[in-house]
């Protein structure tokens, strides 16, 4: 290689050097201007694409508008109205800050600027040609500014040619006013392209409004809503039902301080706290709202500010695990309009009766209940058929019940962890283990006398079992240890007691319920469908398999084609 000299680059090479970092294609344009839409205050914003936004974009907002005597400041490079100084990230309020924006587009396109404050009776206009600025004139217009794209790499060919067809620009565009909608439900969107409305959202919108016209009534009506204050963050938002779950990409959005933000790592967090209710490789759906104090953040890590860095994540993630901790296990409550389970009224109701009132045929609270009668079949002795004002639902037997049993054995455990009612037996169970189990139970006593198994070692992989939860006393200990062993060494390593009494409950569960190939009357049919509409997370099994599939009559009259 012959070495050439080092020299200084053309400012206009720099510039166009610049631009590539912030405007990549039409999408992150659209987000920058809707971005200084929403920091003017604007409550309508209306962009208007031509061939996916590669030919024309145009984005009118009815914000506070930029002065005529500022307009030809706006489209130069690092101008701004948001900050003065570095350290005012500290204090960030809006989207923008680095006033890079227009300078950037104008410099990779033609880019047309109009607006008007409420203090103008005119609005004034200002072209700018891949970065040559044009004496403002005055033009008639409402308050508010307008910007028009076009010509976009038009002098960059190599940039155009990386552009992907409409349809994806297009779809990227979409995707980007869906996120910045959540963030600003207050404000209208609208998306048109050759006369078309792609996307329209009102204003003034309730979070479950939004969602429900983005992403259907459906969707909306399996969301739990979600709220929790810490001392570093204040968290609200909705999180989806296990229903919601995907493999592929489920709807996730995170707003921090109203900025939509890729964040891998919260998502991660929030698939940890449903634990078992979704299956392992789906994530779940969630809209969540951070805020924090912005000294916390740096915004500044990302050129098109897609990301941001915490300043101590993990006392954020802290927080959040505690905050979703809190209200996971609330959904485990059984909701206050379902009659009680008659477990407290004890608070000492043993298995075998619990297990027994589930297993008879309907008890009397039921009947009070049922106020439409509605047929159940049962086929393939594993499935029950059955319909709701909603649609056609099957049901699978073992999953549901299992479902319904770990709940009410869930709620019975922690009260008896809170009352510390432990069964001893008398006299003390010898159990003797393979060695990998005697290992796996030594690493992790701690955890199983939290539950409430006093055991301890009795040397050559043998163990002394004292005590027993209440609820595992009519079970042989050594069956019950080894399978939740056997769980343990399957799977993710045991962390910490919640997990070691969902997975002994989850084994409870599963033995005690009714199997895949039993038989069961039509009364014991009503009484687990109808315990299960009562039931918190009553779609999936404590294993993460799905327990009832909704079939709408929309959905049905579609087969046969009535629709
Ligand atoms: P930034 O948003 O980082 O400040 P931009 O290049 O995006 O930088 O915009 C430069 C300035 O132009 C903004 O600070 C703002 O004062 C003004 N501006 C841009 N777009 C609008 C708009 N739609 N309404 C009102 N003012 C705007
Ligand atoms: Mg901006």
């Amino acid at each position: 290689m012959i070495r050439r000299p080092i020299h200084p680059l053309p400012d206009t090479v720099i510039a166009v050097i610049a631009a590539g970092e912030v405007i990549e294609r039409p999408a992150t344009i659209v987000k920058e201007l809707v971005e200084n839409a929403l920091d003017a205050g604007a409550t309508e914003i209306q962009i208007t694409l031509e061939d996916g936004g590669k030919q024309r974009l145009f984005i009118q907002d009815n914000g506070y508008g930029i002065p005529r005597e500022e307009l030809p400041i706006a489209v130069q490079k690092h101008t701004t109205n948001k900050i003065e100084q570095y350290s005012d990230l500290d204090f960030l309020q809006s989207y923008g800050f680095r006033g890079e924006a227009l300078s950037s587009i104008a410099t990779v396109s033609k880019l047309t600027v109009r607006s008007r404050t409420h203090q103008e009776d005119m609005g004034t206009e200002l072209v700018v040609m891949h970065g040559k600025v044009s004496q403002p004139t005055s033009i008639g217009m409402s308050i508010g500014t307008q910007v028009l794209v076009e010509q976009l790499f038009a002098k960059l060919p190599a940039r155009r040619k990386f552009l992907k067809s409409a349809l994806h620009e297009r779809k990227a565009i979409l995707d980007t006013i869906t996120q910045l909608s959540i963030a600003a439900t207050n404000v209208a969107f609208t998306v048109t392209e050759q006369e078309k409305t792609l996307f329209y959202v009102p204003a003034e919108q309730s979070l479950v409004e939004r969602l429900t016209y983005l992403f259907g009534e459906e969707f909306s009506q399996q969301l739990w809503p979600f709220q929790y204050q810490d001392t570093l963050l204040k968290v609200h938002g909705v999180l989806g039902s296990p229903q919601l779950a995907r493999r592929g990409k489920p709807t996730q959005h995170v707003i921090v301080n109203r900025r939509p933000v890729s964040l891998p790592s919260l998502g991660t967090v929030v698939r940890e706290a449903y634990g078992s209710s979704v299956e392992p490789k789906a994530a779940p759906s969630f809209i969540l709202f951070l805020d924090i104090d912005p000294a916390q953040i740096d915004v500044n890590v990302h050129p098109r500010k897609e990301t941001l860095q915490w300043q101590d994540e993990s006392a954020v993630f802290q927080q959040l695990r505690t905050a979703l901790g809190q209200h996971f296990q609330v959904q485990y409550q059984p909701p206050s309009n379902s009659p009680p389970l008659k477990v407290h009224d004890s608070g000492r109701q043993t298995l075998p009766e619990l297990h027994s009132t589930l297993k008879s045929s309907a008890p009397t609270w039921y009947h009070a209940l049922a106020t439409k009668e509605r047929t159940i079949l049962q086929v393939h002795n594993t499935y029950l058929i059955s319909e709701t004002a909603e649609g056609l639902i099957i049901v699978d037997q073992h999953a549901a019940h299992e479902r319904v049993l770990y709940n009410q054995f869930l709620e019975l455990f922690h009260q008896q962890l809170q009352d510390r009612t432990v069964a001893e037996l008398q006299p003390p169970m010898v159990i003797h283990l393979s060695p990998s189990f005697s290992n796996l139970l030594t690493a992790n006593l701690e955890t199983f006398t939290a539950i409430g198994c006093q055991i301890e070692p009795f040397g050559d992989q043998s163990f002394l079992i004292r005590t027993l939860p209440e609820l595992l006393k009519e079970h042989h200990p050594q069956n019950v240890i080894e399978s939740v062993l056997e769980d343990i060494a399957n799977d993710v390593p045991l962390n910490g007691i919640d997990q070691l009494a969902h997975r002994t409950l989850a084994y409870l569960a599963c033995r005690s319920a009714v199997k895949a190939g039993d038989p069961i009357t039509q009364d014991q049919a009503q009484v687990l469908l109808e315990k299960l509409q009562h039931t918190s997370y009553a779609f999936s099994c404590p294993h993460g398999r799905p327990t009832i599939q909704t079939f709408s009559w929309h959905e049905v009259e579609k087969w046969f084609k009535r629709k």
